[in-house]
């Protein structure tokens, strides 16, 4: 995947507030015409459902502490929601200095304009320089309409963050039908926006010796303000999340058929994992897509992932190759996975999976256990 580096338009529509900047300006001479200097430090905005956060969130606390330790700022997390309190104090635990919570009944589900607004509230009295959002379909929504209504630039679905000398966020997405990463820059405007995806970045350990200020945030409508209500959750009982998974046992084209698929999971149920699939597996309907792994599928970071009739395509591989054990099997010996997986196994799938499902049936018959130290 090569590199490329782009700067974001000018906004079409700025409001009265944002800074003017003539065209015939390149935008590293635009950003000296308005002074940005009172915006400092790094927001996360957490994700929560249920007082549950969203792992995307921790992922990216982590990877604002590691920026916001570049650019020697603070950083901020932001907490919306009905009885989140605990999450402030995790958010400070996760590498926070401090955090802003908005706790009031009526946000207690997401909804696009209450949410939105105390979001525009606290970045325009707080000033932050970065604000990250997770590449949530929630995450898209709201980093959407701030984005919008500030107005700054937003870089969606980030894949890798960095900030250089001049403190421009350098974000960094697969672009033009994924066969480049393009990094983007917002030169004009305040503050610079990302969405990122999910298991890419890690999140820091817990430390409940960590302190920080929580700082309490009014909420901006009332429930008679808001035109939408949500009346109930449906929850989809057949969906994969594969993000959270420790084992995932992935299988590709080499698998045949559909009855290959009912085989990888036989030997996902005696390991205790899940499977997962190429897209061309999935493209050929033999699974689901929420089984897919890569960059148009889940980006994953389990502890264990097997690589079954995958050849390693570069757009696969950019899904899983942070898995802590990559074992592929595969019965070409030049097959890409080889170079990204920590154990390979060379041979015809069709009779290593049967014997690998039973030698862990076994074992677990004997001994109680997964022959596997995760
Ligand atoms: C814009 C774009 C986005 C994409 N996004 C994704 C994505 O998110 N995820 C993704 O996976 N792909 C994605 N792709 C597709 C990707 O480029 C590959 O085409 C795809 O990953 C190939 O899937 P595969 O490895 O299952 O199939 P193949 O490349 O056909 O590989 C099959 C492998 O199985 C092996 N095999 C066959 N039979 C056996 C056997 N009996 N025993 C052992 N090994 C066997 C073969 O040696 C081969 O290596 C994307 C492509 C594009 C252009």
């Amino acid at each position: 995947m090569s590199d490329m580096k782009l700067e974001q338009d000018q906004k079409q529509t700025p409001s009265e507030n944002a800074p003017k900047m003539r065209r015939d300006l390149s935008p590293s001479e635009a950003v000296h015409e308005k002074d940005w200097s009172d915006h400092k430090g790094i927001l996360i905005v957490v994700e929560q459902r249920g007082g549950i956060a969203k792992k995307v969130s921790w992922q990216l606390l982590g990877e604002g502490r590691r920026l916001a330790d570049k650019l020697q700022t603070h950083l901020s997390a932001l907490v919306i929601g009905s009885n989140v309190s605990g999450l402030a104090k995790e958010a400070i635990y996760r590498g926070a200095d401090n955090v802003y919570l908005c706790d009031s009944v009526e946000l207690e589900n997401y909804r696009t304009r209450p949410y939105s607004k105390v979001c525009l509230a606290v970045i325009r009295e707080y000033k932050p320089e970065i604000v990250l959002l997770g590449a949530t379909y929630t995450g898209r929504d709201l980093a959407g309409a701030i984005a919008t209504h500030l107005p700054t630039g937003l870089t969606a679905d980030c894949t890798q963050l960095d900030v250089d000398e001049n403190r421009l966020l350098l974000a960094s997405r697969p672009a033009f039908s994924e066969k480049m990463l393009a990094t983007i820059l917002c030169k004009q405007y305040k503050p610079q926006m990302a969405t990122a995806r999910s298991g890419v970045f890690l999140a820091l350990p817990l430390d409940p010796t960590r302190q920080g200020d929580i700082i309490t945030i009014p909420s901006q409508m009332t429930e008679g303000e808001i035109v939408t209500q949500v009346l109930d959750f449906l929850e989809q009982t057949d969906h994969v999340s594969l993000e959270d998974q420790e084992i995932i046992v992935a299988g590709g084209r080499g698998l045949g058929g559909p009855e290959g698929f009912v085989m990888l999971q036989e030997f996902a149920d005696a390991l205790g994992g899940v499977v997962g699939a190429s897209r061309a597996a999935v493209d050929a309907g033999w699974i689901g897509h929420d089984h897919q792994v890569g960059q148009t599928g889940s980006t994953v970071r389990s502890k264990l992932y097997f690589a079954i009739g995958i050849s390693g395509a570069v757009q696969h591989v950019v899904g899983m190759q942070n898995a802590d054990m990559i074992v592929a099997v595969n019965r070409d010996p030049q097959a890409p996975i080889f170079k990204v997986a920590h154990l390979g196994i060379v041979g015809d799938l069709f009779t290593l999976v049967p014997a690998l499902t039973e030698a862990i049936r076994a074992q677990k018959r004997n001994s109680g256990s997964v022959p596997v130290a995760l």
